[in-house]
């Protein structure tokens, strides 16, 4: 039966892309009678150094994200996932289902880790067979995530038929990913070829959600573009990353398709087209950063919240974690 799970890492600021690629969707699959689980990744976040005081702030503000955005804790299951230990135990049946191969080429891997590949994280290298753990542990059928995650659902789907290959057993489902809307992609501000992420270093890249309007705007302002207008129609953003980015931001913070920005944007300056831009990243994220401030002065509640959720995802994964065991051998498993 179909079951939603995905994740964010508590790695630093919300940001747009998390916004428009992951959390404004979770809150959307949230109606559709679909389960739905979305847990916020720390076991993941410490596969690069996270001061430990940042790590817990990062965790619990991003549980006020989520709650911010649309989730509710009563329909959803929202949790953090060191709380559930069941998803490192089956990452490491996966290390040993998972070929070394297949984790070398990720792209998340080369970028991360970048030149000095020999001395990033075991755990940065193994992270796909974690995140692989995360959604098979609940059986997870639907994987709503960005466009950058799409590499890694497939590699999680390789690992589901291995394991079912080599025990014969035909146990975990191969999880789909749901990749759709506006904004699956959203790029970096300064570069147009480098998507907008919450560990990049420099805060000019992205929209964070709990930017002011002023910062909003700023960012906006200075964003990177070519200096032509917006052409009329969207075959005309061919070779023009920058322009076609600020358009698919504007698409998906207004629920549009970008054709249909090209129609109403369409032959504008970007002196024109910059500050309606901003007005309306204004208008969409000003509730969710005051949502989540007003969420912030209650950690307890937050707490509560994850505590809460952690029990009932574990009802969920401690029965398919004993039935994995089962199946490749574990004594006391039956
Ligand atoms: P980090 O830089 O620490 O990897 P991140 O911004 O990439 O942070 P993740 O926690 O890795 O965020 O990803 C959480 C979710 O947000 C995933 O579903 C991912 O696909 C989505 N996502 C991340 N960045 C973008 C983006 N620029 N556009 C659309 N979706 C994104
Ligand atoms: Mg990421």
């Amino acid at each position: 039966s179909p079951r939603v799970f995905s994740g964010i890492q508590p790695s630093g600021n919300l940001q747009l892309g998390n916004y428009l690629g992951a959390l404004k969707r979770f809150a959307d699959a949230q109606s559709s009678g679909t389960p739905t689980l979305y847990c916020m990744v720390d076991l993941h976040a410490i596969t690069v150094w996270q001061d430990p005081a940042d790590l817990r702030r990062a965790t619990r503000e991003l549980c006020a994200g989520f709650i911010a955005s649309g989730l509710d804790p009563e329909k959803s299951i929202l949790f953090n996932q060191s709380q559930v230990p069941e998803h490192a135990q089956l990452a490491w049946v996966f290390n040993c289902v998972a070929r070394m191969g297949w984790m070398g080429r990720m792209t998340q891997w080369k970028d991360k880790a970048g030149k000095n590949a020999e001395n990033a994280s075991l755990g940065l290298f193994a992270y796909p067979a974690l995140m692989a753990a995360d959604i098979l542990v609940y059986h997870a059928t639907h994987v709503p995530v960005g466009e950058d995650q799409k590499q890694h659902l497939e590699l999680a789907r390789d690992i589901a038929a291995k394991f079912n290959h080599d025990y014969g057993a035909d146990f975990f489902p191969l999880p789909e990913p749901v990749i759709e809307g506006a904004a699956t992609r959203v790029m970096s501000l300064r570069d147009g070829t480098k998507k907008m992420s919450k560990s990049d270093p420099s805060d000019m890249s992205r929209i964070n959600l709990t930017d002011d309007a002023d910062a909003i705007a700023k960012k906006i302002r200075k964003a990177k573009t070519d200096p032509e207008p917006l052409p009329a129609t969207l075959e005309g953003l061919d070779g023009r990353p920058e322009a076609r980015n600020l358009v698919n931001i504007y698409a998906g913070l207004a629920g549009l398709a970008p054709a249909d920005v090209m129609t109403q944007m369409g032959g504008k300056s970007f002196a024109e087209f910059k500050p309606a831009l901003a007005e309306l990243a204004v208008d969409r994220l000003a509730p969710i950063s005051a949502e989540m401030a007003r969420l912030m002065q209650d950690p307890a509640e937050i707490d509560r919240v994850l505590a809460r959720g952690a029990e009932r995802a574990r009802e969920i994964a401690a029965p398919i974690l004993r039935q994995t065991y089962d199946i490749i051998g574990m004594v006391g498993a039956q």
